[in-house]
């Protein structure tokens, strides 16, 4: 595929139009989307778009989503949209046919990044779509994982039940293959019979049985989802010991 390098004459601020050439569900309330860019720029994982939506009568509403794509995808960008009901741009996201139009502008933030060249063991604690910037940081890690098989990375998610976990099958796939990456998830509303994962929010214990053990190995530490989640994972791992400078965190509001 031919994809052109972003010049300076095009800054990350300018928004440009993206057309979309994939869309599935990746859980029960969860939409994939991805998008061809003409200008691309590899994002770093965790960086987010933000994508605008004007209507026939120039109204326009914008929203920022994460990157669900590994950088090394060149040429298109993945997001994970939530539904949610009686809002502006998530249902019309949801909507959209293949060869439609958005706006895009990105990648942005910088604080919320990682990549593989940051040394240290992984700490990943999503809540919802929060894991959505965390599967770009493991997707990209799985694209250099001939290098990357030692360094230990585990992700907590927290979901309501088995429908709403996101991206469930790549993330076993990836946690079968490669013993450094460990997956383990919450369910905070329902639980099927089978089920022998945790069963309700994150609390301290569930942090110190899942991360307590990485404590003094300078871990980088990355949680995201709502404001009140990322809050209490946080002061959990500080709590814990962790070092606050090395816990980076990112709401969703
Ligand atoms: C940096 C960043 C990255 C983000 N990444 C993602 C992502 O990867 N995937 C994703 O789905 N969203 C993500 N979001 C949230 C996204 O930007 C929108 O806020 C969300 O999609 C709602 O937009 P909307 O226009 O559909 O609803 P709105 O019209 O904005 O909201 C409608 C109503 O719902 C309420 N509301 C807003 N958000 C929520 C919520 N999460 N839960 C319950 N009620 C809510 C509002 O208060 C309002 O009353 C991200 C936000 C930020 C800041």
């Amino acid at each position: 595929m031919e994809t052109h390098g972003r010049s300076s004459a095009t800054p990350m601020t300018e928004w440009q139009p993206a057309t979309l050439i994939e869309t599935y569900k990746i859980a029960s309330d969860v939409a994939s989307l991805t998008f061809r860019l003409q200008e691309w720029t590899a994002h770093v994982p965790g960086q987010h778009y933000s994508i605008k939506l004007t209507s026939p009568n120039g109204y326009s509403a914008q929203r920022d989503y994460s990157v669900a794509s590994s950088p090394e995808q060149g040429g298109k960008v993945e997001f994970g949209v939530k539904y949610l009901e009686g809002g502006e741009v998530s249902p019309y996201l949801h909507t959209m046919k293949i060869g439609q139009q958005v706006e895009l502008r990105g990648p942005l933030g910088g604080h919320f990044t990682w990549n593989t060249s940051m040394q240290g063991p992984l700490v990943l604690v999503g809540g919802g779509t929060g894991v959505v910037p965390l599967v770009s940081m493991i997707r990209h890690l799985m694209r250099h994982i001939d290098t990357e098989s030692t360094r230990e990375v585990i992700l907590l998610g927290s979901f309501k039940s088995v429908d709403y976990i996101l991206y469930h099958d790549e993330l076993e796939d990836y946690a079968q293959k490669h013993k450094n990456f460990k997956l383990i998830f919450t369910l905070t509303r329902e639980t099927p019979p089978w089920w022998n994962g945790y069963r309700s929010r994150i609390n301290r214990d569930i942090l110190k049985e899942v991360f307590g053990h990485l404590k003094d190995q300078s871990p980088l530490s990355y949680v995201c989802g709502p404001t009140a989640f990322v809050e209490s994972v946080a002061s959990g791992l500080v709590s814990l010991g962790f070092d606050t400078l090395s816990i980076k965190t990112e709401r969703f509001g």
